[in-house]
């Protein structure tokens, strides 16, 4: 799950980590009321940044700064309602603007091939990673944490001189210990920080001082990790969530979107990983993963359906139903049920084995399904049959 950069930096705050202050605002309104509060307390400028859950937002014109607050209210028009990625802005983050003396990056992710959590830094601050590493990969640094130690001082230490942040040492050491502590505090797999910057402030006496501090902030929940932090629920903005994805968590199905034409409704996740083996082997492309779970009734089945079905791209459905606990005859009339209301028709071959199999065959003749006896006649079916439909 990802969250809203302001939901982020409310994470890191409470981790310790150094984050300038700011309010969420969803109108104009709000935004004056924030701005007036930054500029009363001092704030040359401020910035408004649109919180939507896509990168590149600078770019896109989603960040901007303001240097009075009738000028806070007309940045605030452009950016609400604005479209980001073909996402609308809805809220911004309002805060005093950071001076920027130089950018950098810093990011702690799960490296699942080394079983750690890998940190990342980069001199190249503001710039996607994805481009630093297509472009100039030496000037990343690299470092795993301990699994069990977590990040050591010496190793922060070593991580920030190669950073190039020698001079904001102990600043430094900080925020990478503190990125590995909320990955491991709310089981995130990322937390990126891009910009961390030096920013040049006033002191109590008025002179210049260099800090360094989190500009953005990205983190991503492991979603199999959620029940173990209730309270993140909250965070998920169901405004941004993909329509198949909410439906798919309501109805408790496990779906993954791919590319594909081919639509697969399997139950077991190590089945389903099979079924989109012996597509592509059979010369098709899958469109999803779906789990559709044990003991599933007709209704999931109508909503696997109803799901796979939303995306345009599938031409031919592959259910493969292996009966166990989940009865086969019951999956068959939730197929029946599904293609008696559906809206879109579209070929569909079936394989049901195991539980309740002989019913099943009986109940899917008769409504004139495909079917198959074996996988691989199942997977040659769906893919001969999304061929006949692209052609
Ligand atoms: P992103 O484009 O979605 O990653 O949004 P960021 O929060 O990273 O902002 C993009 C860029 O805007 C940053 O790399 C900065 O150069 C600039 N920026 C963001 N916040 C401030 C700020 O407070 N002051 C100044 N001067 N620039 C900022
Ligand atoms: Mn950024």
């Amino acid at each position: 799950m990802k969250i809203q950069e302001a939901d982020a930096k409310s994470l890191l705050v409470a981790e310790g980590l150094p984050v300038p202050d700011w309010e969420v605002a969803r109108s104009i309104e709000e935004v004056r009321i924030a701005a007036d509060r930054f500029f009363t307390e001092g704030a040359r400028e401020i910035v408004i940044k649109a919180q939507v859950l896509v990168g590149g937002r600078g770019k896109a014109g989603g960040v901007k700064l303001a240097g009075f607050p009738e000028q806070a209210e007309l940045v605030a028009g452009s950016i609400l309602g604005m479209d980001i990625k073909g996402i609308t802005v809805r809220k911004v983050l309002v805060g005093p603007a950071a001076d920027i003396v130089k950018e950098f990056y810093m990011s702690a992710v799960l490296d699942r091939a080394a079983g750690r959590i890998l940190l990342m830094g980069s001199a190249e601050g503001g710039v996607e990673i994805e481009q630093v590493a297509a472009t100039n990969p030496g000037a990343i640094v690299r470092i795993h944490a301990d699994p069990l130690l977590g990040l050591l001082d010496h190793q922060a230490r070593q991580f920030a001189f190669a950073m190039g942040l020698g001079g904001h040492l102990k600043a430094a050491v900080a925020i990478a210990k503190g990125l590995v502590t909320t990955m491991r505090a709310y089981d995130a797999d990322l937390v990126e920080i891009n910009p961390l910057a030096i920013v040049r402030e006033l002191d109590a006496a008025g002179g210049p001082v260099e800090r360094l501090v989190c500009l953005d902030a990205k983190i991503t929940l492991d979603d199999s990790a959620l029940p173990r932090h209730p309270e993140l629920e909250a965070l998920r903005d169901p405004d941004e969530e993909d329509p198949a994805d909410r439906d798919a968590r309501e109805a408790g199905l496990t779906f993954i979107k791919l590319d594909g034409t081919i639509g697969c409704m399997v139950n077991g996740a190590g089945l389903a990983m099979t079924t989109m083996d012996l597509v592509k082997r059979a010369g098709g492309e899958p469109a999803n993963f779906l789990d559709i779970g044990g003991g599933a009734r007709a209704d999931r089945v109508a909503a696997a359906m109803r799901i796979i079905l939303a995306d345009p791209k599938v031409d031919a459905i592959l259910v493969n139903i292996f009966g166990g606990i989940t009865r086969g005859d019951e999956v068959a009339r939730g197929l029946i049920e599904a293609r008696a209301i559906q809206e879109r028709s579209v070929p569909m071959v079936v394989r049901i084995v195991g539980t309740n199999a002989e019913e099943a065959a009986a109940l899917l003749e008769e409504a004139h399904f495909t079917t198959a006896a074996t996988l691989d006649e199942a997977a040659a079916k769906a893919v001969a049959a999304s061929r006949g439909a692209a052609a």
